[in-house]
């Protein structure tokens, strides 16, 4: 009923202003006033819907559309984004953005299926933009080279060097701007906005995280290259090389191995319970941190994501003994 209301307001607004023309009276103009705040929440409701696959994606887009879009993630910030059971509610949220935000099925491949029935043009796919960074091929100290990594082009958990957010967010205005012509200058200047302070962080990242580059860690699973490899640091190993495959004897023992001569410190994350390599690594005089890629409930905003990150490295492999 209230939403017939509007629309009968919109149109009616529509209609005065067509016939009014320039000898607008002010009966007419009082009248336009009323009506077009009864326009007002229909236009709020308007507002694109940008549906986000995982939280970092989610940070970066707020920071783009500001107040002219709504912005829903789909994945909870408890949930893993390599395995998520998708819900009904979910379809209906993914059937009915304005744009699906994702990485693509090199990181979310449950969703691979359901974006296949949407329309491209509602669909943007970051692992694809052109001008991202991708870390070089990692070569382990013992200088062999790990080939069989899966994907081809690169760690998918792209967001984590911030070269690549402001490349995300350059795309993300673009695409806003096809979708909501009339708030171009708005996407326009957040997304400016935004690369500049992003570019501020990752020079302070650099800089603070300079005096650990020689020190050696591992991390639970091969999601961090692209911050390593930004920073210079010296990742040594991962438990797993995806949350979802379980790693074999062999490659635990390759890791212990690497640890005892090189580790200072093993990252494990806040999904995953790992108490058995703790022990191993505590065993081997090594401090246990915790990395989180996807940043919890206190994360508010991209810059915290990776502030975190920074504080999380420096606060395991600085002022170590020995
Ligand atoms: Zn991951």
């Amino acid at each position: 009923m209230l939403l017939y209301n509007l629309l009968a307001g919109m149109f009616f607004h529509v209609v005065v202003i067509s016939n009014c023309g320039v000898s607008m009276s002010r009966v007419f103009l009082a009248g336009l006033i009323v009506m077009l705040g009864q326009c007002l929440p229909l236009a709020a409701m308007a507002k694109p819907q940008i549906l986000a696959s995982i939280k970092p994606l989610a940070l970066i887009a707020q920071e783009v559309v500001g107040d002219n879009a709504h912005i829903e993630t789909l994945l909870p910030t408890t949930a893993s984004p390599h395995d998520y059971p998708l819900k009904m509610s979910d379809h209906r949220h993914l059937r009915d953005a304005d744009l699906v935000l994702w990485v693509g099925p090199e990181l979310e491949s449950f969703l691979a299926r359901s974006l296949a029935n949407i329309p491209p043009a509602k669909v943007m796919a970051t692992y694809d933009l052109p001008d991202l960074h991708w870390p070089e091929n990692t070569v382990e100290s013992d200088g062999h080279q790990h080939a069989n990594h899966q994907h081809t082009g690169g760690d998918p958990h792209l967001w984590l060097d911030p070269r690549n957010a402001q490349v995300i967010a350059r795309a993300l205005a673009a695409r806003m701007i096809a979708i909501d012509p009339q708030s171009a200058r708005v996407y326009q200047a957040n997304a400016e906005r935004f690369i500049a302070r992003i570019q501020q962080l990752d020079l302070q990242l650099n800089q603070q995280l300079a005096p650990i580059k020689s020190k050696g860690f591992a991390v639970y699973h091969e999601g961090y290259s692209h911050f390593v490899s930004r920073y210079g640091l010296h990742q040594v190993g991962y438990v797993t090389y995806a949350p979802e495959r379980r790693p074999g004897a062999r490659h635990l023992r390759e890791l212990h191995e690497v640890l005892k001569q090189e580790g200072k410190c093993l990252f494990v994350e806040p999904y995953y319970q790992v108490e058995s390599i703790e022990a191993m690594a505590k065993a081997i005089g090594l401090r246990i941190g915790t990395l989180d890629p996807i940043g919890d409930q206190q994360v508010s905003s991209y810059q915290q994501l990776l502030e975190k990150l920074g504080q999380s490295f420096l606060a395991c492999l600085t002022n170590l003994a020995g």
